[in-house]
């Protein structure tokens, strides 16, 4: 095996040179270490497993080596009939725009050859299915449209060569597996696998061995190569918004991304807000296709400056010099907690990942902490210090939690 880790240049990772100057073009000066790590794999045909911090730069890693491909593979199946070749699955109808446009403007220098399509729901399917007509070399989907596509006969799948599962943790969690496993079997057994993400719990691992073919496995994830700062404040119960607020005019952030658990939860948060003289727009999956771009795009322009989100926004958004992430709600899930911070601190920026706890949360930050391999100390908000029968409560030992009525595993709630 090649010992990557030496290899300091697009071009000595295997990449052609219409592709290294479009990397130039872009400025991206040098492959990140999870770039240098696995193009040359990919491109030799492995499947891979590819981990690595949130904003490391996963999606050039699995998109550069497939547009070499495309390219080099003359009469490409996809380019017949409807069919496709290299299929990129991910959670979210924003990140599947997202990653089709950074698709596309990697292979600008080959727009002529290489045709990218986006399929995602909350829009008119008409459009999507205009593009699809006579096949394309590569599709960015979420996993309902896509299946919608294909019992319209507007796409084919059995001619697909590179599946890429991004965000690979969330797309083999409970809220995935019907439409997945739906797509899987739609698709040829012999074909290269891509898993991508910031994080892979281990029931993930287990899951993922059945997909993959002798696999090279990378992970690269460490807190040291971060550039996120963590920091995390015990809040008096019922003192969240006031501490919140105080916050956001203190810093008086540039922009300010606040994640909640639910959809109500952002209303009722910016309505609490606006109370309080602070401007708030919300993004949530209740909101219409149309009202989450305008919103996704207000905010990624400064034009918005705060922005209270459920975790539809969590994964794999990339929004330039986002300065602080802020969790209202802890996430239920520890992976979560990494995504949705991970906004920020982007492509070797500075970032600051906030949480704000009271004695309820005190319990699960722990395990947050614990699972995450890392632990904070928790800090005070001057003139919102926990009183001191919470502050306590804070230190005393931890009591078992009594479980809720109702054992069986249940399906990752769709309240986003
Ligand atoms: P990603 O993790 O793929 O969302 O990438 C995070 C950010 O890093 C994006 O804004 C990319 O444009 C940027 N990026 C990716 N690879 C590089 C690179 N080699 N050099 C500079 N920036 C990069």
């Amino acid at each position: 095996m090649t010992d990557n880790t030496q290899q300091t240049t697009f071009a000595e990772l295997g990449l052609i040179p219409t592709l290294v100057e479009r990397l130039e073009a872009l400025e991206y000066s040098q492959p990140t270490p999870i770039q240098s790590h696995t193009i040359p794999h990919v491109l030799e045909g492995r499947d891979i497993v590819g981990g690595a911090n949130t904003g490391s730069g996963k999606t050039a890693a699995f998109a550069l080596p497939i547009l070499q491909k495309v390219y080099q593979q003359e009469n490409s199946a996809s380019r017949r009939g409807n069919y496709v070749s290299h299929l990129i699955l991910v959670p979210t109808r924003e990140l599947a725009s997202q990653v089709a446009y950074n698709v596309k403007s990697y292979s600008y220098h080959l727009r002529d050859k290489i045709k990218t399509v986006a399929v995602f729901g909350g829009v008119s399917v008409n459009p999507q299915m205009l593009a699809l007509r006579g096949g394309a070399d590569v599709i960015v989907a979420t996993p309902g449209r896509l299946l919608d596509l294909v019992s319209s006969n507007a796409i084919k799948l059995d001619q697909v060569q590179t599946l890429v599962l991004d965000e690979a943790d969330r797309m083999l969690s409970l809220g995935f597996t019907e439409e997945l496993n739906k797509i899987l079997a739609l698709l040829p057994e012999q074909k290269q696998t891509l898993l991508f993400s910031a994080t892979f719990p281990d029931k993930v691992t287990n899951l993922s061995q059945g997909l993959l073919n002798n696999p090279v496995e990378v992970q690269l994830q460490s807190a040291e190569a971060s550039t996120l700062v963590q920091r995390v404040f015990s809040v008096n119960k019922g003192q969240k918004t006031a501490v919140l607020a105080h916050l956001i005019k203190q810093h008086q952030w540039r922009q300010t991304l606040i994640f909640v658990n639910a959809k109500n939860a952002c209303n009722h948060l910016a309505q609490k807000l606006s109370k309080r003289g602070i401007t708030v727009e919300v993004f949530h999956g209740d909101k219409g296709q149309g009202a989450r771009t305008r919103v996704l795009e207000g905010f990624k322009s400064g034009e918005i400056q705060v922005l209270i989100a459920t975790d539809i926004a969590a994964r794999g958004l990339d929004i330039e010099k986002l300065p602080v992430v802020i969790n209202f709600d802890l996430p239920r899930s520890p992976a979560d907690y990494m995504h949705r911070i991970g906004r920020s601190g982007r492509a070797g920026e500075v970032g600051l990942g906030l949480s704000l706890i009271d004695f309820d949360d005190y319990h699960h930050f722990k395990v947050i902490e614990k699972k995450n391999k890392f632990q904070l100390e928790r800090e005070q908000v001057k003139g919102f210090e926990v009183e001191d029968d919470q502050s306590e409560a804070y230190f005393a030992p931890m009591k078992p939690r009594a479980k809720p009525a109702g054992t069986g595993k249940k399906k990752k709630k769709r309240n986003q």
